[in-house]
């Protein structure tokens, strides 16, 4: 058929590739604006109506575009009210838990972050709009290396991303501001203890036998003082064979 062997050098070509970029250029458009409504929808009635009044922390959730971090099959529940899955058995995690979490860490514009658990990368893309630069480690090397990729489609240049066993933390980087765990331990690292400042915050949620809690942390004159702040449910912290901390 000779629709199909349009060349470049053909008139019918430079009267049809206008029309199909309008229609790819439109319906992205259409996309786009379809997903803002959805995530102005989500800051209002799952983090707004939940409490959540750090504006830095609303502003980076207003903006962060979560559906590219979900699989394409989960494209239309990225804003939904609960997590997702995502590749080899992890998830990312609600939008109000990662709001709640970076509202916790109290962080300034100059803070340096460490994130342990990566995974699709949307909770460090929301630190990346609020500090100066977040460290983040991821144990899976297909999530790792995704993740890099699609900051650096975003934009993000201040998101550094190691491959490895969070569990003892990023120590050529530390001090860190703030430290932030998205996968259950049973107890907090010693090591990421160690690598908090001084008047720095860190989240984690701690997998007791009765169930897992937020905890809280601050240093406080090299004195760390922690409470629980809210029951959840994330993926275990696992060792690089597999076996849960
Ligand atoms: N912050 C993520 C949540 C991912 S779930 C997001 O916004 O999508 C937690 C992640 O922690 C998983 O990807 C899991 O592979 C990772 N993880 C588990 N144990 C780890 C460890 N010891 N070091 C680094 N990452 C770990």
């Amino acid at each position: 058929m000779k629709w199909f062997t349009l060349k470049i050098f053909d008139l019918r070509f430079w009267l049809f590739a206008p029309l199909v970029f309008a229609f790819v250029m439109g319906c992205s458009a259409q996309d786009n604006e379809k997903f803002n409504g959805r995530r102005a929808q989500m800051v209002e009635r799952q983090i707004k109506a939940r409490g959540v009044t750090d504006k830095a922390t609303l502003e980076a959730c207003l903006k962060v575009p979560r559906h590219r971090f979900v699989l394409p099959q989960y494209i239309n529940s990225a804003y939904s009210d609960s997590p997702l899955p995502i590749e080899e058995g992890q998830t990312i995690s609600q939008p109000y838990i990662v709001a709640f979490m970076t509202e916790a860490l109290n962080l300034k514009r100059t803070d340096k972050v460490l994130e342990i658990g990566t995974g699709s990368g949307y909770q460090a893309a929301i630190l990346a709009e609020i500090c100066d630069s977040v460290f983040t480690i991821e144990i899976f090397p297909k999530l790792g290396n995704k993740a890099i990729e699609l900051f650096a489609e975003l934009g993000y240049k201040n998101i550094f991303v190691k491959i490895g066993d969070g569990y003892q933390g990023w120590p050529e980087h530390a001090p860190f501001d703030a430290i932030i765990v998205t996968c259950a331990p049973s107890k907090i690292p010693e090591p990421l203890k160690a690598q908090l400042a001084e008047g720095g915050r860190m989240i984690i949620p701690v997998d007791e036998l009765y169930g897992q809690s937020l905890v809280l942390l601050e240093k406080r004159k090299g004195e760390l003082r922690q409470k629980k702040v809210l029951p959840v449910r994330f993926v275990p912290m696992i060792d690089e064979k597999g076996k849960e901390y």
